[in-house]
């Protein structure tokens, strides 16, 4: 009788902690479901919701839970779990790592390009990365597959490819130009060393392309890379700095240069070759082109005097290390507001746009700006237009008081939108088709 009842007693306790187990297992993924919930919302006011590019696509039928995916996601708060499965969340900053794609053991996820609401714009590339205008090759971001080691792998092989239907004689100046000095132009500059082509890369900015323009100093990349001329690198973790480190010693260990701040405007066939002209007027020709311009753009300039100075920008890279400064942030959109109002914390920041009022812009920067503006935190002054930037001061104009002024001034911030890759593109003859959610990695 007493056993029976120490059993009953036992079988009593077990089953309480497990009830206890299950409700709180149900709280605990009620709570992250709610707080994934609330991520996506705001994801979808701030615009980012939608990709813009490569992005994980999750079979909810195939999940099973384990959140493998997004341990393995070098970024946050791409993906979260809602009821116990996986959802995107700020699906646009999603830069295609595909790691979460090699982490899934049930092999849910699949890698996608745009979707049935916002079509991604990508150029026709064959399997020699060779586009519709037969010489003119793609490798890397632009071509669609993002991540520093895809755009060195596809540099080396387009340069491979090109060199096969090389011309052994020809009277252009180049057997290729390289347009671009990301990780997929220097790879092809390098692999074009090693086979002993006559190349050129041709850089708007300066070497290393959009890693250096990201906001944070941490680079990672999942697996190691061969780079042609080097050998592998095997840098998984590391720093913008680093990274430029190598790209700067591998190029002049084997004599290379890249030239920087000169940008292609315009490549135009002729009979066997290409004339490419840049910004600066200069004109070379050459057999063969690899475009490896990644898909950022060019920033619009002003066009106004003094703009060539070395106070203008048309990024914000490091905020922390701008104190105590007089600062002319220009534009109205989004990036111009969070450049502001980060630039405001330790500076004094006027930011000038030319319309009326802000329109298109992501809600919470819109009252941000509007409190920083009304506090006295930011000088906010619409209807004004830069007119000239001298090394101590800016001359504006104010359309509605009708006058123009000065402002003392050490750092300009131009903000003012820019030309798409695509028009580059179109202008050179190459075909560009819209990607409404198709696969592009797949199990
Ligand atoms: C916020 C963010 C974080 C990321 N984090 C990582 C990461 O941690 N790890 C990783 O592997 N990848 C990361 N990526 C992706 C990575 O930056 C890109 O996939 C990679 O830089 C693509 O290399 P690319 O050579 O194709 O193009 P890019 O790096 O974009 O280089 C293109 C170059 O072409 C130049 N150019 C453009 N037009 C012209 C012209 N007309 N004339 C002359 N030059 C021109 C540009 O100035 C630029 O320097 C990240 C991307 C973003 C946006």
């Amino acid at each position: 009788m007493e056993t029976l009842l120490e059993n009953i007693i036992i079988y009593g306790i077990t089953a309480l902690i497990c009830a206890v187990i299950i409700v709180w297992y149900f709280l605990s993924q009620k709570k992250k479901s709610g707080k994934t919930l609330a991520k996506i919302e705001k994801a979808k006011l701030e615009g980012l919701y939608e990709p813009v590019s490569l992005y994980p696509v999750i079979d909810e039928n195939s999940c099973i839970r384990t959140g493998a995916c997004i341990a393995a996601c070098p970024e946050k708060d791409i993906i979260g779990i809602v009821n116990g499965k996986a959802k995107t969340i700020n699906a646009s900053q999603c830069v295609g790592h595909g790691a979460c794609f090699h982490a899934c053991p049930t092999q849910a996820i699949t890698l996608c390009m745009g979707t049935e609401k916002r079509g991604v714009e990508l150029p026709h590339v064959s399997q020699n990365f060779e586009t519709n205008v037969p010489g003119i090759f793609i490798a890397g971001e632009l071509g669609g597959m993002g991540l520093i080691k895809n755009a060195i792998e596809q540099g080396r092989q387009a340069v491979e490819n090109l060199a096969k239907n090389l011309p052994v004689q020809h009277n252009a100046d180049y057997d290729l130009i390289i347009v671009g000095a990301g990780p997929a132009g220097i790879s092809a500059l390098l692999t074009a060393k090693k086979l002993r082509l006559k190349a050129i890369a041709l850089e708007q900015e300066s070497l290393g392309g959009t890693v250096f323009t990201f906001p944070r100093s941490k680079v990672v990349m999942t697996s190691s890379v061969e780079l042609p001329l080097y050998g592998k690198v095997k840098m998984f973790e590391t720093s913008k700095a680093e990274l430029l480190k190598l790209w700067t010693d591998v190029l002049s260990k084997n004599d290379l240069a890249v030239q920087e701040h000169c940008k292609v405007e315009s490549i135009e066939k002729k009979e066997s070759w290409f004339q490419v002209e840049t910004a600066d007027g200069r004109t070379y020709s050459s057999c063969k082109v690899l475009l490896a311009i990644g898909r950022r753009g060019t920033p619009r300039k002003l066009g106004i005097p003094g703009e060539l100075s070395e106070k203008v920008a048309y990024r914000l890279l490091e905020p922390e290390l701008i104190n105590n400064r007089n600062i002319v942030v220009v534009g109205g959109g989004d990036s111009a507001i969070e450049a502001a109002l980060l630039l405001s914390e330790k500076n004094n920041v006027m930011l000038s746009y030319r319309g009326e009022a802000f329109s298109r812009l992501k809600p919470r920067n819109s009252e941000a700006i509007l409190s920083a503006a009304s506090a006295g935190k930011v000088d906010l002054r619409l209807n004004t237009q830069l007119l000239s930037i001298e090394k101590e001061f800016v001359t504006v104009s104010d359309s509605r008081e009708g006058k123009t002024f000065e402002m003392s001034n050490d750092l300009v911030f131009i903000f003012a939108g820019g030309e798409l890759p695509t028009q580059f593109l179109l202008k050179s003859g190459i075909q560009i088709t819209k990607k409404f959610g198709e696969a592009v990695m797949k199990h």
